[in-house]
């Protein structure tokens, strides 16, 4: 290879060639958890260090490895299945609005999609929006546990709000799963719709029980902070702009949104599904106003 001496080289403290200069970047352009492993493998190298390109994407490319290889457990299922490879199943349970955008990811997936609803109409709005793309199923104990017993990911959207989300998956059930199997809880901040979901978090988002990965971060938004954050704004500065100009009483009484959303006052409980998962009385919001 001929160099072009008119062009600034460097050498590379990693590989010990000699780079273009341009090719060269400097530490604080590296992420802190791929400059751990290049420090690991050569002390030397350090915050004022300069690393060539390839050698950062031979880091990089072991950095994403070790990262796939701590999800442990998946069963190593490519959902939209190959020529000759049957799609994955991905089944999700509720027909709601976390539901129906579940189903959106899902189809895109090129997965097999089924959606399970107890209300006829949720599963009507699901037909008109995916028409064959998602296979509709009336909700029962029967046709949860048949679909189930063959999915590959279980996606629960079961929101009931303010009220706890129904238990719909047991643990006797998630035994007679496929191993390797996932579960996604949306309905986690509610308390989650299977027996063994618990609450996990960005960190750490997965654990395994009886050869099924559960997947239950609270707070699932957070994961896209300026998305998440700008859609709740929107949706909730006008509630807030009420309440800062008429005061909770006024703003309450005059908007049936709002006090719709209103859980306790003066000392009672004013939401009948919080009430009814609280097994207190409930007190409608408009004996308080
Ligand atoms: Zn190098």
């Amino acid at each position: 290879m001929t160099e072009h001496h008119a062009h600034p080289t460097e050498i590379c403290a990693i590989c010990g060639k000699s780079k273009p200069a341009r090719q060269m970047l400097p530490a604080s352009v590296v992420r802190p958890a791929i400059s751990d492993m290049i420090h690991d493998a050569v002390p030397a190298w350090g915050p004022d260090g300069r690393i060539c390109v390839s050698c950062l994407n031979r880091y990089r490319t072991d950095f994403v490895r070790r990262e796939l290889e701590k999800e442990r457990g998946g069963m190593g299922t490519l959902l939209a299945g190959v020529p000759g490879v049957p799609a994955g199943k991905i089944v999700i349970l509720g027909a709601g609005v976390v539901g129906a955008n579940a189903a959106r990811i899902a189809v895109g997936s090129g997965a097999r999609v089924f959606a399970l609803d107890r209300s006829v109409d949720a599963l009507r709005r699901i037909e008109s929006e995916f028409g064959a793309r998602v296979v509709t199923v009336h909700s029962s104990r029967d046709t949860i546990e048949q679909h189930l017993l063959s999915a590959d990911l279980v996606i629960g959207a079961v929101l009931v709000p303010g009220a706890a989300a129904p238990r719909l998956v047991s643990r006797a059930l998630l035994a007679r799963m496929k191993p390797g199997a996932a579960l996604v809880d949306v309905a986690i901040d509610q308390g989650g719709c299977f027996e063994t979901s618990r609450p996990t978090t960005h960190a750490d988002p997965t654990y395994v029980v009886d050869g099924v990965v559960h997947y239950c971060v609270a707070n699932m938004p957070g994961a896209v902070p300026r998305t998440s954050t700008y859609a709740l704004g929107n949706a909730t500065l006008p509630f807030v702009l009420a309440l800062a100009d008429a005061g909770w009483h006024q703003a309450l009484a005059a908007d049936p949104q709002l006090r719709n959303g209103l859980n306790l006052a003066r000392g009672k409980v004013t939401h009948p599904a919080v009430a009814q998962a609280l097994g207190l009385e409930y007190t409608p919001p408009e004996s308080l106003l």
